[in-house]
């Protein structure tokens, strides 16, 4: 007979955390698996300046130490193990991990989402130190530089736009002639005169100085193949993100777009007594204040349904 728990969290971002502080607190003991990349996206970022209470910001992965340290402190079973799969058919649900397999009365999944990234060493290697997936996060590190926003869609168009506040020319690289923006986004771009284009070209490479930070890519032509260098400071990769949903496809209901589908302004899935929260849920707003918003929302939607139960 495996563990019988009241609540399990799947995944370690800033909604997970923060759903275990708060059903923690509400003394259910949760049971939390951090997955393969503990503390979730803020562990590829350096400086977080926009999470309110950090006046003067925090690197992002030791923020994510004190969310883990601060669920710990209430009672969080901090697992280091990765859920593989779930039965949610009946009840008690079963959660099935790399290590083991365990029982629950409710499930968190604060899964999160994982920025599409072009695939390059290069890009992994310097993310944090000029290559960023998250213009809204970043773009204050670039005031006066000159940046590239690689992708041709809609959240491409807007990360160039914000960037110009700061950066003192952006330019968009993109693989075709026509844009996949919606017409409205590629407008305001096309009028943005901080703005210039490099269309039909693909990085091929990203380039460090001395400083270990970017200075600049190599961009391959699509139309002829040809390579040219280009000088830049900040890379920002737009070109989409993928919610982490591959181990609830066929057990919870998905949106259009592959994120899990909740109750309007609420965390319910389409299984009862299963709650989600954070990025998983939200293709919007991604900040991770939003995140730990929703991770409170769904332990006390959480905690209630329990108290419902009677369980
Ligand atoms: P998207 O619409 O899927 O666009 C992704 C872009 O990245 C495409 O232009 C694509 O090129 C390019 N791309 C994909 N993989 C690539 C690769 N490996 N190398 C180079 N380029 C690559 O994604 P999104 O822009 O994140 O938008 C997602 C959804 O959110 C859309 O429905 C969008 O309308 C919505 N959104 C709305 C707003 C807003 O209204 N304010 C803001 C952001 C996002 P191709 O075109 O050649 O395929």
């Amino acid at each position: 007979m495996s563990e019988l728990h009241n609540v399990v969290i799947i995944g370690s971002g800033p909604a997970g955390y923060t759903a275990a502080i708060y059903t923690a607190r509400a003394n259910l003991k949760p049971v939390l698996f951090q997955g393969m990349q503990p503390g979730g996206q803020l562990t590829i970022t350096t400086d977080v300046e926009n999470f309110p209470g950090y006046p003067d910001g925090i690197m992002g992965p030791e923020m994510m130490e004190d969310l883990r340290k601060q669920a710990e402190r209430f009672g969080t079973d901090v697992r280091f193990d990765e859920v593989t799969e779930v039965d949610f058919s009946k009840r008690p649900f079963t959660i099935k991990s790399q290590f083991g397999e365990i029982q629950a009365q409710s499930v968190i999944v604060s899964t999160g989402a994982t920025a599409k990234l072009i695939g390059l060493d290069s890009e992994m290697r310097l993310m944090g130190h000029g290559v960023s997936a998250c213009a809204t996060c970043d773009a204050a590190f670039f005031p006066d530089k000159e940046v590239v926003v690689v992708g041709g869609g809609d959240s491409a168009m807007e990360e160039a736009n914000y960037l110009t506040r700061f950066a003192s020319k952006v330019t968009i690289v993109h693989r075709r002639e026509g844009l996949r923006a919606s017409k409205i986004m590629e407008d305001r771009a096309r009028a943005n005169t901080k703005i210039e284009w490099a269309l039909n070209n693909t990085v091929e490479e990203i380039h460090a100085g001395e400083n270990g930070k970017v200075k600049g890519i190599t961009l391959r032509s699509t139309t002829d193949d040809s390579e040219q260098e280009f000088g830049c400071e900040g890379l920002f990769v737009a070109i989409g993100h993928s919610p982490n949903t591959k181990i609830f496809t066929d057990k919870l209901e998905l949106d259009a777009k592959g994120y899990v589908a909740v109750t309007p302004g609420g965390t319910a899935t389409s299984v009862e007594g299963v709650f989600a929260c954070g990025d998983v849920m939200d293709a919007i707003y991604r900040q991770a204040i939003t995140a730990a918003g929703t991770g409170c929302m769904a332990a006390i939607d959480c905690e209630r349904w329990l108290e419902e139960q009677d369980l």
